[in-house]
C-alpha cells in the first residue's frame, strides 16, 4: 500500500488520516523532515493557511516539500492545503507563504463574504458515481489558473455558481472542501489512486 503522510503542524489531520486508512494507504502524520522522506505522497488539511505557513517554517519544511513537489510527489491540499498549493493568494497575509505549488491564483476566505460555511453538491471530473457532497467552511476559491492547470469542479448552484473548487496539475490535487468531514471516501480513493501510478 502506498504511504501517505498528512502534513501534521495543524488542521484536520485525523480526519485525513482515517479517510486515507479507509481507501486502503498507510497513514502516517508527518512533522519533521525524516518523516516527509518516507512517504509517497503528502496531504496538507484543512485548517489555518496562515498558521500552517508559519509552522512550515518553524519545522523547517518548506525546502523539503518544495524539493519533493518538484521531483514529482503527490500532494492533495484542502481548503487551507489548497491555499498552500497556489502560487498566487489574494487576501492572504502579507507575511503567509505556500509551497511552490499549482499555476493558480486563489482567493482566501472567498465564499465569507458572502457565506461563511455551506454545503454544496459538486461534480468532480474523474469521479464516477455523482456529484460529492462539498463542506466549504471559510473555503478559498480559484480566480485564475495557468494552462496546465486542469479544473476538476466548479459550484453550479446558489450564489457562488461558477466558481472552481477543485483543480488538478500533474500529481498535485487541491479541493476548496473538506471530503475528510463527510463519509464519502472517493477523493481520497482517487488521490491514493494518483500517488499509486506516480509510484
Ligand atoms: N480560511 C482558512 C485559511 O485561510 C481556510 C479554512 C479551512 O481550511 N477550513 O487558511
Amino acid at each position: 500500500a502506498p504511504v501517505i503522510g498528512v502534513l501534521a503542524l495543524q488542521g484536520d489531520v485525523r480526519e485525513h488520516l482515517a479517510a486515507l486508512a479507509a481507501v486502503g494507504a498507510q497513514a502516517r502524520p508527518v512533522r519533521r523532515p525524516a518523516e516527509l522522506d518516507a512517504v509517497d505522497g503528502l496531504v496538507i488539511p484543512g485548517g489555518e493557511s496562515t498558521t500552517i505557513s508559519k509552522m512550515v517554517e518553524l519545522f523547517e519544511l518548506r525546502e523539503p516539500i518544495d524539493k519533493r513537489i518538484a521531483a514529482g510527489m503527490p500532494v492533495y491540499g484542502s481548503c487551507a492545503g489548497m491555499i498552500m498549493l497556489a502560487a498566487e493568494v489574494l487576501d492572504g497575509r502579507p507575511d503567509q507563504r505556500g509551497f511552490d505549488g499549482i499555476a493558480m491564483t486563489v482567493r482566501r476566505n472567498a465564499f465569507g463574504r458572502q457565506v461563511d460555511s455551506f454545503e454544496a453538491p459538486v461534480e468532480i471530473n474523474g469521479i464516477d458515481g455523482g456529484p460529492l457532497h462539498a463542506v466549504f467552511i471559510r473555503a478559498p476559491w480559484v480566480e485564475r489558473v495557468g494552462p496546465d492547470v486542469e479544473v476538476l469542479g466548479t459550484v453550479t448552484e446558489g450564489p457562488a455558481a461558477g466558481r472552481i473548487v477543485a483543480v488538478r496539475q500533474n500529481n498535485l490535487l487541491a479541493t476548496s472542501f473538506h471530503p475528510e468531514l463527510t463519509h464519502d471516501r472517493r477523493l481520497h480513493a482517487y488521490f491514493v489512486n494518483l500517488v499509486r501510478h506516480a509510484r
